[in-house]
């Protein structure tokens, strides 16, 4: 079933409400960076919030999403230009821990809390907006709740998750993202509260084979679905783009890469492709 969220709002608890399934993009970027289980969970729980977050923006500004906890995986980087179409890499794709009491995978373990979560919002104005919190727990659904909490000031609930097989292939993966607004009442909370308690993790949901939308219609009666939008793992990388950054390294660098390696190798962070140099190509940049 191919990945899309839905967007939409519940006036009688006066909140909006934003839901997602990314099983298959995650497998795309499993393939793309060799990600091992752990390190699958933890991306795939951060590219669903980053393109929930992307469908919060009106205008398809470019969305960039770093956390980094100091932990295993290093550093973890998503970014969207809110058109459904997400990038993401994490520095060390080989990581897999467990829970011992659960044998849950452990994000929160692989990615670190002794760091911070980080959002760019680029809408093509002078300073783009930049918020940053201090990770809470690194299993990603808390720190985003925290986020948009203290740096939007806008309190959320956050439900990401994602299930892995025994050959480390994605089962299932999304989530969703409950926002109070600002008309909401101490009732709105308590009845999310209540129904949150004893919710089923999202990913075992969507392993079974609910949709988006089904999920949030699990937690309120009166949803008015206003938006879907298809969701993909998409590179926009070009020789072309890689060769600006090679003309950044500078004449001598270039220099050397002619005179000993007659070539080179550059490849893109987001998705693995590889692209190769010659010597001729290289003097080109050096004009
Ligand atoms: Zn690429």
């Amino acid at each position: 079933m191919k990945d899309y969220l839905v967007r939409g709002i519940v006036k009688e608890h006066h909140c909006r409400v934003f839901a997602c399934q990314t099983t298959e993009l995650l497998e795309v970027a499993r393939q793309k960076h060799g990600l091992w289980p752990t390190a699958s969970a933890a991306l795939g729980r951060l590219m669903s919030v980053t393109l929930m977050m992307g469908a919060m923006n009106k205008n398809n500004e470019k969305l960039t999403v770093t956390v980094n906890g100091g932990g295993p995986i290093g550093t973890m980087l998503a970014t969207t230009n809110s058109d459904g179409k997400i990038k993401a890499f994490v520095s060390n794709p080989e990581v897999h821990y467990t829970y011992n009491d659960t044998g849950k995978l452990a994000v929160g373990v692989a990615v670190g809390r002794e760091g911070t979560l980080q959002v760019i919002k680029d809408m093509g104005l002078k300073d783009p907006f930049c918020g940053s919190v201090e990770l809470q727990s690194g299993e990603i659904g808390d720190d985003f709740s925290y986020y948009f909490m203290v740096s939007e000031q806008v309190p959320s609930v956050v439900s990401v998750g994602v299930l892995v097989n025994d050959t480390n292939e994605i089962l299932s993966s999304g989530g969703f993202i409950i926002q109070l607004l600002p008309d909401h009442t101490e009732e709105d909370i308590e009845y999310i509260e209540n129904i949150m308690k004893d919710f089923k993790p999202v990913s075992t949901l969507i392993h079974e084979g609910k949709t988006p939308e089904q999920i949030i219609e699990m937690i309120f009666d009166d949803v008015e679905f206003l938006e879907t939008q298809d969701l993909f793992f998409e590179c926009d990388c070009s020789k072309e783009k890689l060769s600006q950054a090679l003309i950044t390294v500078g004449h001598d660098e270039l220099q050397t890469m002619i005179e000993e390696d007659h070539g080179c190798e550059m490849t893109c962070h987001f998705c693995n492709t590889q692209y190769q140099f010659n010597e001729d190509e290289l003097k080109d940049l050096m004009q």
